[in-house]
């Protein structure tokens, strides 16, 4: 089966540097999956799950919003903030939405309302990959 090459980066770490069979995820204009030898593509990424599929195993990463760089034989996503399952401390995400959902209620302002949206769906997201929402 034909690999390319992931690079998954944070302004803090290389989170994820493999070859792989394929990336699907969700960029702006909708979901997509990505094989070997894909048209070239740089598209903006919202918080979403990063799925890879390497020696026939799927494997998820949660992503905080970034950039996608498709070429042929190379997919890089530079993210705000990149976490595996493992990585992520479940009761700090359920925190972090709890918080979210206090500020929600309590919104001062479209600012206020809008940041706490963003921590939400940073949380929920976390949560799906990590197995309890
Ligand atoms: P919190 O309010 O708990 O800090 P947040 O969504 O505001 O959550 P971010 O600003 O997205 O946090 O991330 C800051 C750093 O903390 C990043 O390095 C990110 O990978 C890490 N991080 C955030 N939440 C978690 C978590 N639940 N488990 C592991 N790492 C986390």
């Amino acid at each position: 089966m034909s690999t390319m090459q992931l690079d998954i980066v944070t302004p803090e770490r290389k989170v994820y540097s493999e070859q792989v069979e394929m990336v699907s995820t969700r960029a702006a204009e909708g979901d997509i999956g990505i094989l070997p030898n894909h048209i070239p593509l740089v598209s903006p990424l919202d918080i979403t799950i990063v799925r890879i599929k390497k020696s026939g195993q799927e494997l998820q990463i949660a992503i905080s919003g970034g950039f996608l760089e498709v070429r042929p034989d190379k997919v890089t996503i530079l993210a705000e903030t990149a976490e595996l399952p493992s990585e992520i401390d479940v009761d700090r995400a359920e925190r972090a939405k709890v918080r979210a959902e206090q500020r929600l209620v309590n919104k001062q302002d479209d600012v206020d309302f809008r940041r706490a949206e963003m921590a939400m769906q940073r949380a929920i997201n976390r949560l799906n990959i990590s197995g309890r929402r």
